[in-house]
């Protein structure tokens, strides 16, 4: 869907003059001698502010990812992501968002934080998206529909057809978040970019990447909605030893690949061993470094395990979700370490 930039952004914001930074102002040339930024001349390098573009870093980025720089957000994390998009697009009071539930929590944080309503529309019961659904909660103060692929907590993609659906019909942004795609095997929807100029893709150096430590999230969406979160966020918002660390991370994308292999495989072995212990009602399909299981007992499981040493995510309360629990995949001692300690448990 072609959207009308000008009118989903906030007046505010499409008037914004940004704060211009030195490092703004001389991004590039000769000068060795740096005296336009109040710094120390101390302690190099991290007596420097850091790019606040972070160019080498996001050219290498894109190469991995295989989208163009132009259309590439770097932030402290998706979340930075997340909150600008309600910040540049939200009305607070008067504006609202929709999003799918159960699904990540901080879509609904954010947005309270921005006093902007959340609408959570209910996905069908095995998990799936209803797009007519989603459709039919949005109105005319609808600005953004947040969507999570593979979905957390519940691990499934969602079907392509029906996001595509609602990315056609929706005269808003729709951000399709993707922490979780690099152990999928669904086409990324960042690869669409070009026939979605509303669609904002999430991603994260968080989960595959195993850098959740250094803070680093992506947004991929069209030149001009990057410009927008360019001009809103913080100057600095991603520090030099962030970038420097992302840099050293995407050298070992060889490393990150066997990784992702030896996850995917203790995905296979973990979920068949849980599904045949006694305590274990069903383990839901999956398509993330995680697997939702319904159980005999979620709350007692649950301080079972810490008793033992073990913490997983107890998401009995959540929508659609009663007797869940969230388990990530670990390394294989870690996962034998769970199954060890169910094997023990007498309910
Ligand atoms: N999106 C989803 C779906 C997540 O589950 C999480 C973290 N659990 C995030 C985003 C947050 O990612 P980041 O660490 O990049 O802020």
């Amino acid at each position: 869907m072609s959207i009308d930039l000008k009118r989903l952004v906030r007046q505010n914001i499409w008037n914004l003059k940004p704060y211009s930074c030195a490092r703004t102002e001389y991004s590039q040339g000769s000068a060795t001698v740096f005296l336009d930024a109040n710094e120390s001349p101390y302690n190099n390098p991290n007596n420097r502010y850091p790019d606040p573009l972070q160019r080498e870093l996001k050219a290498a980025i894109a190469r991995v990812k295989g989208v163009a720089e132009e259309c590439t957000f770097l932030g402290n994390g998706s979340d930075e992501a997340i909150d600008l998009v309600l910040r540049i697009f939200c009305e607070p009071r008067r504006d609202n968002v929709v999003a799918i539930s159960p699904t990540y929590g901080m879509y609904e944080v954010c947005a309270h934080i921005n006093d902007v309503e959340y609408r959570p529309v209910r996905l069908n019961d095995d998990f799936s998206l209803n797009a007519g659904r989603l459709l039919s909660a949005t109105d005319s103060h609808t600005k953004v529909i947040f969507l999570c692929s593979p979905n957390n907590p519940t691990g499934n993609c969602l079907e392509r057809e029906q996001v595509e659906r609602i990315l056609e019909r929706f005269g808003g942004i729709v951000v399709v978040d993707e922490a979780y795609s690099d152990f999928s095997t669904e086409r990324p929807f960042r690869k669409d970019l070009r026939e979605h100029p509303n669609m904002v893709v999430l991603n994260t150096m968080s989960k595959a990447w195993a850098s959740a430590a250094i803070r680093l999230g992506m947004a991929f969406a069209s030149e001009e909605i990057v410009e927008l979160m360019n001009r809103v966020k913080y100057p600095y918002n991603v520090s030099l030893p962030t970038q420097k660390e992302a840099l050293a991370m995407l050298r070992r994308g060889p490393q990150v690949g066997i990784w992702i292999g030896s996850i995917l495989s203790e995905r296979r072995s973990l979920t068949e061993a849980f599904s045949i212990l006694p305590l274990c009602e069903k383990v839901f399909p999956t398509d993330a470094n995680f697997f939702l299981a319904r159980v005999s007992d979620a709350r007692k499981i649950y301080d079972y395990l810490i008793s033992c040493g073990i913490v997983v995510r107890d998401r009995s309360r959540v929508e659609l979700c009663p007797g869940a629990l969230r388990i990530t995949i670990g390394t294989p001692d870690e996962n034998n370490a769970l199954l060890g300690a169910l094997r023990q448990y007498k309910g």
